[in-house]
């Protein structure tokens, strides 16, 4: 518990805003570094203590809390009743073996996730030392000054100082879906929380406007850090597949629990054996066919997965995405700063006489003017100056120069005007205080324009706006050459934006009018119309090559890339067909979007690849049209209203850089750089989580399927058990430690990108799998039962030593059933396959030295009653396991020509 929370505080929402900066010692321009430093050390970091922690001890219980396990658990229960004590013992010793490895690998999956999770820390925009600064909000104190915007996430409570059209949407705190309107004035001692509308909660998001408030509570002293209940739960890991997995568990149990009723029965009355053998017999059954690894090892699998995305940039936020992102048939991506690289750089000037080439490229403000290869003066460059400074004033980005290297810092749009103006000679700094800036409209991409106002020092009032130049046309009566006003040549500007665009550049004009001197506010009416129009920009944005190459990867997947841009659609096609997205085809814009109905976009939104001027409206549409052809939809998003279509997708992407906390609140998946290629990267991942579940199902379950075969054989037909339940147990304890762990430490197959995606509505356990697996069990049963029955046969042999080679025999096809299980359907007769997992060779080591343990080491020999076995054995075991490894290729074979000549199914 912080300092603050100790004490009383005052009641901030009831106070004014002068009160509030004295009781807390702070003032316009904010605090100093040493003074946050001082209330930092006193307060603590601004942050809330985790979610409660299920305890070791409750998390240790619960890996018992399986019906696989309680099965186990009543049939050890009945052996010890019937005197079993060694049965008894291995069953107890093998589902505690079992809790260990789920209790030890689900701590790691949990604690992995809440690494991962950290990795989305919240930033804020904090005023100190008189100049703004992006921190972490664990840094804030009270008293500190911060800005807010739309689509950030209140980083404490906040006392609002300063607001412009402020709603906050506080569902958090209020459970209030609706967004509400923010004020500055101060409201009664008594009014509840929803009601106190100067205060900025802590956790709550900014819908919509612009804010300043001072912190007037941080970390636990928080109005959401003491409603501590509401704070989220611990996420469970549980997905889809692992509930189908579950339930698939519940039916298996059953089925295993009657099959051994069946038995008993058949035995005691059919075959008229006694009933406490039959009912040892009948345990068997259920140890063997139990896979009760299995669980744990689907939990690792998701984990490691998880784990490997955010290796590659990826974060996941909700799991079920991970297995959502292997059965993406769509990916819908923005354009700027995810497709291309976001360095902007004005190339172009367009004046109403002429067109300027700039040189340079990066924010450094080095290079000149050119008309036609003739140098410009930009000194002498009226047409030049007025909309560089336009571009300069109506700009909220900063460049700053460090040991000769130029940083920018906000939008970098708005970055390159500022270079664009050094290029031209001004000193943004003398600018900005020669013209103060009274107030302003900020861009959005619904409007897409921004607005500022500002003074200069006679009391003249000017108006600059910039925007998307359709836009800004539609506002301007005039344009300004040196001769001076003109009435507006609309085709020519027109024409000047597309050639722009089709060149790929983004397309930006100013504008400015003149206001009265008293004027100290701004509103839309007053740029909707009367402007004068100063001239266009174009701005460079190249294409990343990572992005361009995994374009074509995706492609190769039999995944969509479909481009959604607010900028102009001849810009949008040339970026287009510089990524090899849409193959040139036709462009929507978002107004002709707008035009059709659902139907109608439904039928056109899988051939329409790149979507221009569109807002994030559009967006929604465009996921709801793509799933209602059923496809499979991934969709990026960074602003506060691209909310509803990130929440809608399959897969919602925020950008991790450039993202609003509501887009990253609303998505499945953060991108920590931003990058398109993070998220082809992420569906290799998501294919690859998807296979090793399949892997690791396929080969755990034959085993159980052939341990439980041999059991019902030898009843029926009378034999004496050739594995003893303890072995069976045996078995099944140290294949689950050691073999099938390497599966989930398969890396992707080398196609996992070249075949395309699975269908999202396929079960986990399909009629291929099924059949995986019956075939696996029968043919893993024929080398134990045919080899115990040989060894059997041998005049010298025990009973005893012709059971270690039934269980020599069974592990080992275990053994080369590995290799096989490795791909699913491909050869691994390959150096490669063979070879080519560490993990696999490793696992197979440790299990060969354990069943050497297990047929030569004496007290081994004597708790699982096993004997040595002859060099001849082995040889035989040896080569039992090699057939099943080449039988299995052999069936694979026939599966790929079969798929081959089939027609082939959309899903592998
Ligand atoms: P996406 O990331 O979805 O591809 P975008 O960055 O291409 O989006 P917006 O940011 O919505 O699209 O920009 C749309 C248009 O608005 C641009 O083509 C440009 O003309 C104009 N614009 C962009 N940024 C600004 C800004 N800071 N101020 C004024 N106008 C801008």
């Amino acid at each position: 518990m912080n300092a603050a929370s100790s004490q009383s505080s005052p009641l901030w929402h009831s106070l004014s805003s002068e009160q509030v900066l004295h009781e807390l010692s702070t003032a316009p321009g904010g605090l100093s570094t040493d003074e946050a430093a001082r209330r930092l050390a006193i307060h603590g970091p601004n942050q809330l203590s985790p979610p409660q922690q299920r305890g070791s001890l409750l998390r240790f219980l619960l890996q018992f809390h399986n019906v696989l396990i309680y099965v186990l658990l009543v049939s050890a229960a009945i052996t010890a009743t019937l005197g079993h004590a060694v049965d008894t013992a291995v069953i107890i010793g093998v589902v505690v073996i079992n809790a260990i490895v789920g209790f030890v690998q689900e701590g790691k999956a949990e604690s992995a996730l809440a690494a991962i999770r950290k990795m989305l820390s919240l930033k804020a925009m904090v005023l100190r030392d008189g100049q703004r600064h992006e921190m972490a909000a664990e840094a804030l104190v009270p008293g500190d000054w911060v800005f807010l915007q739309s689509g950030d996430k209140a980083p404490a409570d906040l006392r609002l100082i300063e607001i412009k059209n402020l709603r906050i949407q506080e569902a958090v705190l209020t459970g209030e879906a609706e967004a509400v309107e923010k004020s500055i004035a101060p409201v009664s001692a008594e009014a509840a929380i929803g009601d106190r509308s100067d205060i900025a909660y802590s956790g709550t998001l900014v819908s919509y406007g612009q804010g300043l408030g001072v912190v007037v509570a941080t970390g636990e002293a928080t109005e959401i850090g003491r409603i501590s209940t509401l704070l989220e739960q611990v996420e469970q890991i549980e997905t889809p597949l692992l509930r189908q997995m579950a339930q698939f568990g519940r039916w298996l149990s059953a089925a295993i629990v009657a099959a051994a009723i069946v038995t008993f029965v058949a035995g005691v009355f059919w075959r008229g054996q006694s009933a406490e053998e039959m009912f040892m017999a009948a345990v068997a059954l259920v140890v063997a066919a139990i896979p009760e690894g299995l669980p744990a090892i689907m939990t690792i699998i998701l984990a490691i997965g998880v784990q490997r995305m955010a290796r590659r940039n990826a974060i996941i936020r909700r799991l079920p995405a991970v297995e959502t992102l292997g059965a993406v048939t769509v990916i819908c991506s923005d354009k700027t700063g995810t497709l291309t690289r976001n360095e902007m750089t004005v190339q172009r000037v367009i004046s109403p006489e002429r067109t300027l080439t700039v040189s340079g490229v990066g924010y450094a403000p080095v290079g000149g003017f050119t008309v036609d290869g003739v140098v410009v003066a930009s000194e002498a460059a009226a047409d030049l100056l007025a909309i560089a400074r336009a571009g300069q004033l109506c700009n909220d980005a900063v460049l700053r120069e460090q040991d000769g290297d130029w940083q920018m810092e906000g939008d970098p749009t708005e970055g390159a005007l500022l270079t664009l103006a050094v290029k031209a000679g001004l000193d943004p700094a003398a600018e900005t205080a020669q013209f103060r800036r009274t107030d302003s409209i900020p861009f959005e991409s619904q409007h897409r324009f921004m607005a500022t106002l500002h003074h200069d020092h006679h009391g003249h009032g000017f108006i600059h706006v910039k925007g998307a130049p359709e836009r800004i046309l539609t506002m301007c009566t005039h344009e300004q050459d040196a001769t001076g006003l003109q009435p507006l040549r609309a085709d020519y500007w027109h024409g000047q934006i597309e050639e722009l665009a089709a060149l790929g550049q983004r397309v930006l004009a100013v504008a400015f009018r003149t206001t009265v001197e008293t004027r100290s506010e701004l509103d839309f009416e007053d740029v909707e119309d009367g402007l004068i129009l100063l001239g266009l920009m174009g701005i460079s944005d190249p294409p990343r090559e990572e992005a361009i190459r995994a374009v074509q990867q995706t492609r190769q997947a039999g995944i969509r890339v479909k481009m959604i841009t607010g900028d102009h659609g001849a810009t949008a096609r040339a970026i287009a067909t510089q990524l090899g997205i849409g193959d040139g085809r036709a462009v929507l814009t978002g107004s002709e979007l707008e035009a059709l109905d659902d139907a109608a976009l439904q039928a056109i939104v899988w051939d329409v690849d790149v979507y221009a001027r569109a807002s994030p409206e559009h967006k929604l549409r465009l996921v709801a049209a793509l799933q209602a052809n059923h496809q499979v939809v991934a969709m990026t998003g960074d602003g506060v209203n691209d909310a509803p279509a990130l929440k809608r997708a399959d897969v919602g992407v925020a950008m991790g850089l450039k993202g609003t906390e509501a887009a990253k609140e609303a998505s499945a998946m953060v991108l920590a750089d931003d990058n398109f290629a993070s998220i082809a990267h992420a569906v290799e991942e998501g294919r690859t989580v998807y296979d090793n579940l399949r892997k690791a199902i396929v080969f755990t379950l034959p085993t159980n399927g052939a341990e439980a075969l041999v059991i019902v054989a030898s009843i029926l037909f009378g034999f004496t058990l050739p594995i003893t339940p303890v072995q069976i147990l045996w078995i099944n304890m140290v294949t689950a430690v050691t073999l099938s762990l390497a599966l989930a430490l398969e890396p992707a197959e080398a196609n996992v990108m070249q075949r395309p995606p699975r269908n999202s509505s396929e079960p986990l356990l399909s009629g291929f799998m099924l059949w995986r697996i019956a075939f696996v069990s029968v043919l893993l049963v024929i080398a134990p039962l045919s080899l115990f029955h040989y060894e059997m046969a041998q005049e010298e042999l025990t009973l005893d030593a012709a059971r270690t080679v039934a269980v020599n025999a069974l592990v080992m096809g275990e053994i080369f059933y590995l290799f096989n299980s490795r791909y699913l359907y491909d050869s691994v007769l390959s150096r490669q396959g063979l070879f080519g997992s560490r993990y696999v060779l490793a696992t197979i080591s440790i299990l060969l030295v354990l069943q050497l343990a297990f047929t030569y080491f004496p007290p081994m020999q004597r708790l699982m009653g096993t004997a040595p076995m002859s060099a001849g054995s082995w040889i035989s075991v040896m080569l039992a396991g090699v057939a099943v490894l080449l039988l299995v290729e052999l069936e694979k074979a026939v599966w790929r020509r079969w798929r081959s000549t089939a027609t082939r199914p959309r899903s592998v």
